[in-house]
């Protein structure tokens, strides 16, 4: 604990540590969504999907490495997602950005997992259309665009200590 809260920074509001239930609530929906979004893909070619997969994951690493390093979470069990720990145990701690500066700079990285899929599957749809890729692509868009954003505002995040800096949760803040 001594580690996390130097790790953290904030001892009081850091050192709480999230259940298990809620990082596979945070993660649980965003594997589905790649799961869909490879499906939706497929048609395109297996190389199309394959690269869409990979992709996603890279762009998660990409996060630990980018962003995560900067946030009072990393190195903590507080993190909502649990990517705190994983990337802590990869990418040493940096505290000399500003975290929202860094969030919004390189949250961009992991757009491409929910906009190709969107867009791949809307052109699939009009060049030939079926009811089974209706239903994946709907499955896909309700996934990624409600039901994560909706975990995440509602519950992930709703107890951040640190949501008040998050752009994420603080847009104009
Ligand atoms: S709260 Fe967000 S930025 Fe901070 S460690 Fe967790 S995933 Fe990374």
């Amino acid at each position: 604990m001594t580690q996390e809260k130097e790790a953290c920074g904030i001892p009081d509001t850091c050192s709480r540590a999230i259940p298990l239930w809620l990082v596979l609530l945070d993660n649980v929906p965003t594997l589905t969504m790649y799961a869909l979004g490879t499906a939706i893909m497929w048609p395109l070619g297996w190389a199309w999907a394959v690269a869409y997969l990979a992709y996603s994951f890279v762009s998660i690493v990409l996060f630990w490495m980018r962003i995560c390093p900067y946030c009072h979470h990393h190195g903590t069990l507080a993190c909502p997602c649990g990517y705190g720990v994983l990337s802590a145990k990869l990418f040493p701690p940096r505290r000399n950005r500003d975290f929202r500066m860094v969030f919004r700079r390189n949250i961009i990285l992991v757009f491409p997992s929910w906009f190709v899929p969107a867009g791949a599957g809307a052109y699939l749809l009009w060049k030939a259309f079926t009811w089974p890729s209706l239903w994946l692509f709907v499955a896909f868009c309700v996934v990624g665009f409600a039901l994560i954003p909706l975990i995440s505002k509602l519950v992930g995040c709703r107890n951040c200590s640190i949501k008040e800096e998050c752009p994420w949760m603080k847009p104009k803040g």
